[in-house]
């Protein structure tokens, strides 16, 4: 049978070419982040996802692809995939659709969003359909793979229960403590919260109403800008001194920690 290449048997998904894993003894030493991470590819645009396959399977990802939506939520439904790299725009079932029908069904795999130059909406339905990040089209691959390695590492290293760690910024959830390079941080009640959902969600961008949900609840007296302004005093103390920033503000839709 033939698989890969571009030309996308109507079988769909199909395991990826160059990427199958038989005869991989030889690359054992080159460790290739993507090793034995499974990545389902949800994109309309036959050149792009072919592309994107090309590109995944030369770091070592083992890469399907599915062309429209409904084939694409069928596949994400069956199969145990790592990660997803799900286009918004698709035939049938768009991607915010799929991205909602599989969180709720408890599906747990991080999911990186295609999004349109100028689709800052989709971005956050799809960040609030929880989507974990996104990459704006037309991207540079290097974005999209250290987008997905971050994404990917996430799923192969099990957080600690009673430890956060993002590069070397420690949160102690028992001593309720947090450290950056051993350094004490002393945090209030709110901002230790805040921190501790930033650094529960890794790489993933959160929308300020996610934040607010999770770090406020039900307190309906609140300014607008609260989550902003604990942000930039959560930002002063854990960035503020220090050369590599841990806190992405991302522009017009809410914020990311990770190194
Ligand atoms: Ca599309």
């Amino acid at each position: 049978m033939r698989v890969g290449g571009w030309g996308y048997p109507p079988d769909f998904p199909f395991r990826g070419g160059w990427g199958t894993s038989a005869g991989y003894a030889d690359f054992a030493i080159h460790v290739g982040l993507g090793e034995d991470v499974r990545v389902l590819v949800v994109e309309d645009e036959e050149r792009l996802a072919g592309l994107i396959q090309r590109v995944l399977q030369e770091e070592r990802y083992d890469v399907d692809v599915a062309l429209d939506g409904a084939r694409g939520l069928a596949a994400a439904l069956t199969a145990d995939y790592d990660v997803l790299i799900l286009d918004v725009m698709l035939p049938n079932i768009d991607g915010i659709e799929i991205c909602r029908t599989l969180r709720g069904r408890g599906l747990t795999m991080p999911v990186l969003m295609l999004t349109a130059r100028d689709g800052v909406a989709d971005r956050v339905s799809g960040l609030d359909a929880g989507a974990d990040d996104y990459v704006v089209k037309p991207f540079a691959f290097a974005e999209l793979l250290a987008r997905l390695r971050a994404l990917s590492r996430r799923r192969l290293d099990p957080p600690d229960a009673n430890r956060l760690q993002v590069g070397d910024l420690v949160l102690d959830l028992v001593r309720h403590e947090a450290r950056r390079d051993g350094r004490l941080i002393e945090l209030t009640a709110r901002e230790f919260a805040l921190l501790e959902f930033l650094m529960r969600h890794p790489g993933q961008v959160l929308t300020r109403n996610q934040i607010l949900d999770a770090v406020w609840r039900y307190d309906s007296n609140l300014a607008s800008n609260v989550v902003d302004t604990y942000v930039h005093y959560l930002r002063e103390k854990i960035d503020h001194h220090e050369q590599s920033k841990l806190l992405r503000t991302v522009r017009g839709v809410g914020y990311a920690i990770g190194p």
